[in-house]
């Protein structure tokens, strides 16, 4: 057995926890920028128990609440100068994977004075702020992960940085922010978190430990999104989809996302589908394709959400999901599998993909 498992962050879970354990944030400095999106923080709670427990704490702050899905290099590079101008020890996002992500990469703009290629090609030499992580959605798993994922405009795709340094220092998981969660964002969210402990699963970098979480975490978001629909759920389901959400975080962290992500994002740059989503229209088909290398990891998987077989998977995700209409033409196709096959996480599954077998995979989702 050989394996290797790295987790730096220190992870609070529970109703509250803003506040029980506010002390976490002073360890980290006297001054912090908190990283948010636009609306969601303001409304659920949040920002408000941030607030309050950094004045607690006698940290100053300042807000940034300008990060938009999928963050642009552009909101990056300004919440960094923001924080470079307050002298910012450390940074805190808070909402779904964009502010979380927002924020890993402004605490690395914030400490190096580099370009946005740069920044993306890794070139940075200080290390980030101290960063903190308050998810709001169920889904990225981002407060666990040592990745941010960024627009990158040249490149015409989203591109994720990475390093043990982005590691967020804490995660502080409160079940009550994701209570107003809209229904198509519960659902985008939950099957990308389930996307990332299947693809963590069917992984080349798989442990023994990844194994566990993830289908841990496949089974909890199996059972929750067989039994939800927009009038049951409940506080108990979204504290198991958070939970999961987590642990799929933990995952990734170890293996990388793989197929999925990377015929994803496409379809999130060029058609605007949300990214959860995005993995969900490709999960049926691309377990298709991992079934003819590895039908016993597929059948674990299977298993592992209360199903039977691969039908009944699609089953479920067509009765959950929000319903699209999506062909591509020639054209797209052509430049979504060549995207595709730059992606590096492709290296990641058992079986590398072709550009043949991409295509399939877009066939089998009824997509062209
Ligand atoms: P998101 O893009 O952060 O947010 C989606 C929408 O949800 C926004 O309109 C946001 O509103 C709203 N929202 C957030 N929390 C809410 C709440 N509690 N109640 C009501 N509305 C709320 O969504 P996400 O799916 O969590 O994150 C997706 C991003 O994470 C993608 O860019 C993806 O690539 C990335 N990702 C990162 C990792 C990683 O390891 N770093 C892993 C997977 C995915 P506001 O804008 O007003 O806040
Ligand atoms: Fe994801």
């Amino acid at each position: 057995m050989q394996f290797r498992f790295y987790c730096p962050t220190r992870i609070f879970f529970g109703e509250r926890c803003i506040e029980n354990y506010s002390k976490e944030l002073s360890a980290l400095g006297r001054k912090a920028l908190i990283v948010t999106g636009k609306n969601s923080s303001k409304r659920n709670g949040s920002l408000r128990d941030m607030v309050s427990a950094l004045f607690k704490e006698g940290i100053q702050y300042n807000v940034f609440d300008e990060v938009e899905e999928n963050p642009s290099l552009t909101a990056v590079y300004r919440a960094a100068e923001m924080a470079r101008k307050m002298e910012a020890e450390f940074i805190i996002g808070i909402g779904g994977g964009s502010p979380m992500d927002a924020a890993k990469a402004a605490a690395v703009a914030a400490t190096n004075d580099i370009s946005q290629q740069d920044l993306m090609a890794r070139k940075w030499t200080a290390p980030p702020l101290p960063i903190v992580a308050v998810p709001t959605t169920a889904g990225s798993g981002s407060e666990v992960t040592p990745y941010s994922v960024l627009t990158v405009e040249w490149e015409e795709t989203k591109k994720s940085i990475a390093g043990d340094e982005l590691f967020p220092a804490a995660a502080l998981l409160d079940p009550r922010y994701t209570k107003n969660l809209p229904w198509d964002i519960t659902i985008n969210t939950a099957v990308d978190a389930l996307s990332h402990s299947i693809e963590g699963f069917m992984n080349n970098r798989a442990t023994v430990i990844s194994d566990l979480l993830a289908l841990e975490s496949i089974s909890i978001i199996g059972r929750v999104l067989k039994n939800i629909n927009e009038e049951n759920i409940t506080m108990k389901h979204r504290e198991d989809l958070l939970y999961a959400s987590m642990l799929g975080g933990a995952v990734i962290a170890q293996t990388a996302t793989g197929i999925i992500h990377a015929l994803g994002y496409p379809f999130t740059y060029y058609k605007k589908l949300p990214h959860g989503l995005a993995n969900g229209i490709l999960m049926k088909a691309s377990l298709q394709f991992f079934n003819q290398h590895s039908p016993g990891r597929v059948e674990q998987v299977v298993k592992a959400m209360g199903l039977n077989n691969l039908e009944e998977v699609g089953e479920l995700l067509s009765k959950v999901m929000p319903k699209i209409e999506l062909k591509l033409t020639s054209k797209e196709q052509e430049v979504f599998i060549n995207k595709t096959m730059q992606a590096k996480n492709l290296a990641n599954s058992p079986k590398k993909p072709g550009e043949k077998d991409i295509y399939e995979i877009l066939k089998n989702s009824n997509l062209l």
